[in-house]
């Protein structure tokens, strides 16, 4: 075996893939050759490290130094004065707001806060080395599953958690597990839902790929508890470097005896295969995935019966989300107790975020649960550019609600986000400074689930357009008493009478804006003018 005296990670997801990240890596191989360092130090390509509005980023260890915005040109400067001479390129040191230069971001304020249980992995590892990943502890909570606790056992542990899926509906993973354990069946299945359709939400692709064995071992254990014997990964087709990577993932795993015939030599077999998504917001709905799988449209089915005892080809079918399996190994490693001594009673553990908009540090987070909103934009995201105030924080991605200033101290968790009409969802964060327009925020939502409806019933095809229309018409100008009458009676109706999740959350964010900034919108209707002035209407009336 090799020892090296220093490593470099090169962050390889995605953010820093379209920095130009592989052309740093292969500039530092190269240089590194060049000056006879190859025997020395090794750069390994990792999942993301979190800040990546600051891409291409690397760490050099044992220092732990992290260098960000890190162009090809630099790279002769990292290899003579750093690694040739062990002095720090100053210019290229991460530092957080207050401009202080951090030897590691692990000591910033954006990461310090962080909680990382399902990130344990990404940016420490090489992802497609099942190797690192075992010596991490990949694969034991497998093992321990297969040869010390009954099926029974696994769906209790899991029970006990207080696992909640973390996909958006949040509901009880190890409930779910228990209805698809006790069905009766001649096959079973698992589906992980890496259909990542949400505006604004990369985490499960950053998760798959910097981490995907941890995904699957999640699914294989999830095979045992529920005696499922196959599995399918549907990814969402444009996340290129994740369905490679899991493919990867699925070859060495089957290789090693992990995954296929035989786990283990303990008698329990399991096989994955990857399904790709063509792309459509709809097919996040599990049964319209369950659909789409099969080989028809994706378009949602009538629950009940639900999946879980009627899924994939009729068949019992568990679908969990990527971050929900990700979790897995982790609490069967360590217990229930030790997941529930994180977060709060009813949302234990830790929920990865992706923050992006109006906020200074872009990127992948992972926090407890509970954790306040203030805390998150303000320590963690660095707060907003320029000193510009706070608008609002749209929770849950497009079909989550929108929370105003008043909100900033509420704990992210679960059921607090519930009572005050917004949700966790699927860990989407987006922050807008006070620059915005409330009414042209409105509009783009409701353009977007016009479009996305996927038309099977009225309520949703219907209204997803009458919404859109009606806002349009007030951002026009057009606007009177009457549409913000009819817009909340439709956005009430809309929240029951849609046959799925697309339709039934796609009025959630109107009605939050129609409740937290209503003066706002009347000021568009009544006076005939935007009072942030940057919407068409400008700040002064509309004259006929
Ligand atoms: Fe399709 Fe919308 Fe109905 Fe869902 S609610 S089935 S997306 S039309």
């Amino acid at each position: 075996m090799a020892f090296y005296r220093s490593h470099v990670l090169v962050c390889g997801g995605t953010p820093c893939l379209l920095g130009g990240c592989r052309g740093v890596k292969d500039a530092l191989v190269a240089e590194i050759e060049r000056q006879g360092l190859t025997d020395e130090i090794k750069v390994v390509e990792t999942g993301c490290l979190g800040p990546c509005d600051r891409g291409p980023v690397l760490v050099v260890y044992p220092e732990g130094i992290t260098y960000v915005r890190v162009k090809v040109e630099d790279v002769p400067a990292i290899v003579a004065e750093h690694l040739l001479k062990g002095r720090v390129v100053e210019r290229l040191v991460y530092r957080d707001e207050a401009g202080e230069r951090l030897v590691s971001y692990a000591q910033s304020t954006y990461y310090g806060p962080q909680k990382r249980v399902v990130l344990r992995n990404c940016g420490v590892i090489d992802p497609e080395s099942i190797e690192e990943y075992i010596a991490r502890d990949g694969y034991a909570a497998l093992a321990k599953a297969l040869t010390a606790m009954t099926p029974a056992a696994v769906v209790e542990e899991i029970k006990a958690s207080g696992l909640r899926g973390r996909g958006g509906a949040a509901f009880p993973t190890g409930l779910k597990w228990s209805f698809t354990a006790k069905a009766q069946a001649d096959q079973k299945y698992i589906v992980c839902n890496a259909d990542e359709g949400e505006p604004g939400t990369f985490k499960d692709r950053l998760i798959l790929e910097g981490d995907p064995h941890s995904v699957l071992e999640g699914m294989i254990i999830a095979g045992y508890a529920v005696g499922a014997t196959r599995g399918f990964i549907y990814i969402r087709g444009e996340y290129r470097q994740s369905i490679a990577r899991m493919a990867k993932a699925i070859a060495r795993a089957r290789e090693m005896g992990l995954l296929g015939r035989n786990i283990l030599g303990t008698g329990f077999s399991f096989e994955v295969e990857i399904r790709e998504g063509a792309g459509a917001y709809i097919c996040g709905d599990e049964t319209a995935l369950i659909e789409s799988i099969e080989g028809n449209r994706g378009e949602p089915r009538v629950k009940p019966p639900f999946p879980g005892v009627h899924g994939l080809w009729g068949r019992p079918t568990v679908v969990n989300n990527v971050e929900t399996l990700a979790n897995v190994a982790p609490i069967i490693d360590h217990g229930a107790a030790w997941f529930r001594s994180m977060g709060t009673e009813n949302s234990p553990g830790t929920k990865v975020f992706t923050m992006t908009g109006d906020i200074n540090n872009e990127g992948l987070i992972e926090v407890e649960m509970g954790i306040p909103l203030r805390q998150i934009i303000y320590e963690i995201g660095g707060g907003i550019p320029g000193g510009r105030g706070f608008k609002m924080a749209q929770t849950g991605g497009t079909s989550g609600g929108c929370l105003p200033t008043s909100f900033l101290d509420l704990p992210m968790d679960y059921d607090t986000l519930a009572q005050h009409g917004a949700a966790l969802g699927s860990g989407a964060l987006l922050v807008m400074d006070d620059t915005h327009c409330i009414v042209d925020i409105i509009k783009c939502f409701q353009k977007f689930f016009a479009h996305e409806s996927c038309g099977r019933c009225t309520p949703c095809r219907e209204g997803t357009v009458r919404l859109y229309e009606m806002i349009g018409e007030i951002s026009e100008g057009r606007g009177t008493r009457e549409h913000l009458r009819v817009l909340e009676e439709l956005g009430r109706v809309m929240t029951v009478a849609p046959l799925c999740g697309l339709g039934q959350t796609a009025a959630v964010p109107l009605l939050s804006c129609l409740k937290h900034f209503r003066e706002e919108i009347e000021t568009h209707v009544l006076e005939g003018r935007c009072p942030t002035g940057v919407c068409k209407m400008g700040k002064a009336p509309v004259v006929a």
